[in-house]
């Protein structure tokens, strides 16, 4: 069972309980328009990805943005968004399990619901799941454009998968998905580019190919926060998955822009707030939000507004701030406002996100889709 949110709706910052997960609205209303506005500009549609917020509340303000659906990584994830309201869902991942896809299929009777797909067997297992609910599922075939995770190779490979799908009665060829991962923290921009550059160039080609048999591409899917300049430019891709740009972490802000070498496209949006709880020695603090509130694998979160402390270690419930040549002491009790290595699995940590505007608590929103990994 959640528990109980960590603020009421009204009360000052200064009261919200702590570890919280909290969202400085105006920024994230800022960074939500500024993705909407790229997506008009280019006319490439926005379709983010549920696995950084897992909020249909959140989905429901990208969409009434401009965005037109969302994707997910997991078939939970989708039950989640379509119980809230999304009408139009792609599983931007395989599904492997009976049990699973007839979830898919199920979700299928109520919204536009697609997944991916990079071998012979998710094609027959996911056509029969939806022949069996009596609906039409949409099956897009990955492909590897340079990251090496799943997706078979760009060109023949994908197009005997596009025909099988095109032959299979309860499946609808969907398009290609070409997400590229590993460009998208790479350190420099001019990287990233040339990293998008060459997954265009696969991507096209499978599309060109594809076209010689008569199959056309409704969604070419790809891109996220770090490289979605240049899919949306490329002629290409007619689809953007980006996730991170609703808040970013020191992990994107760690890498280099066009101009600066801080990636500053979008604002922090996103603390764990955290409570001074002791002050055991004059270079030392202690606070209350440690491993069970933000994730550490892309090193610890940095205090914002306060470049002279720095969170040094952390154990399950506890941060060690250190506080040499802090130019004001902390002192027991105080606040810190941290940003989160990496957004998405800190917020998967999380219960509720507690929204703030002006000082104030506006809302109190579940993180629905929290651990909905199956
Ligand atoms: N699309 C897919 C398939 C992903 O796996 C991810 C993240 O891993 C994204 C989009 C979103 O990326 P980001 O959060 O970096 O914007
Ligand atoms: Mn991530």
């Amino acid at each position: 069972m959640p528990q109980r949110p960590p603020a009421d709706i009204g009360m000052p910052v200064s009261e919200i309980d702590t570890p919280a997960l909290v969202i400085d609205l105006d920024a994230l209303e800022r960074n939500i328009a500024k993705l909407a506005e790229v997506s008009r500009r280019t006319g490439v549609r926005l379709r983010p990805h549920t696995k950084t917020h897992k909020s249909p509340i959140i989905a429901l303000k990208q969409i009434e943005a401009g965005a037109i659906g969302q994707c997910c990584q997991k078939v939970g994830e989708a039950e989640v968004l379509v119980a809230g309201g999304v009408r139009d869902v792609l599983v931007s991942n395989q599904v492997v399990g009976d049990r699973k896809l007839a979830r898919l299929a199920a979700l299928a009777q109520s919204a536009r619901v697609a997944l991916c797909v990079d071998a012979p067997e998710h094609i027959e297992a996911a056509g029969r799941a939806a022949r069996e609910y009596g609906v039409e599922l949409g099956a897009l075939v990955e492909i590897d454009v340079g990251t090496a995770r799943c997706g078979v190779e760009p060109g023949e490979a994908a197009v005997k998968l596009a025909q099988q799908i095109a032959a299979t009665p309860g499946l609808r060829f969907g398009g290609l998905q070409a997400y590229h991962g590993t460009a998208q923290h790479l350190a420099t921009w001019d990287e990233r580019k040339a990293a998008i550059e060459l997954a265009v160039a696969k991507t096209k080609l499978t599309v060109d190919a594809l076209a010689a048999v008569g199959l056309s591409c409704d969604i070419v899917g790809g891109a996220g926060t770090g490289t979605f300049q240049f899919e949306s430019t490329s002629g290409v891709y007619n689809e953007l998955q980006c996730g991170s740009y609703l808040f970013m972490d020191t992990d994107y802000a760690r890498i280099g822009g066009k101009t600066s070498n801080r990636y500053d496209e979008f604002e922090h949006s996103l603390f764990v707030l955290a409570t001074v709880m002791s002050v055991p020695t004059a270079d030392r603090a202690i606070c209350d939000a440690g491993l069970k509130a933000y994730t550490m694998e892309k090193g610890a979160p940095w205090v914002h507004g306060r470049d002279d402390l720095e969170v040094t270690g952390v154990s399950d419930e506890h941060g060690k701030v250190r506080t040499t040549g802090a130019k004001t002491p902390l002192k027991l009790g105080d606040k810190l406002w941290l940003i989160p290595g990496h957004c998405d699995p800190t917020i998967n940590l999380h219960d509720w996100y507690v929204g703030v505007r002006k000082g104030r608590v506006e809302a109190v929103w579940p993180i629905a889709a929290r651990g909905a990994s199956q």
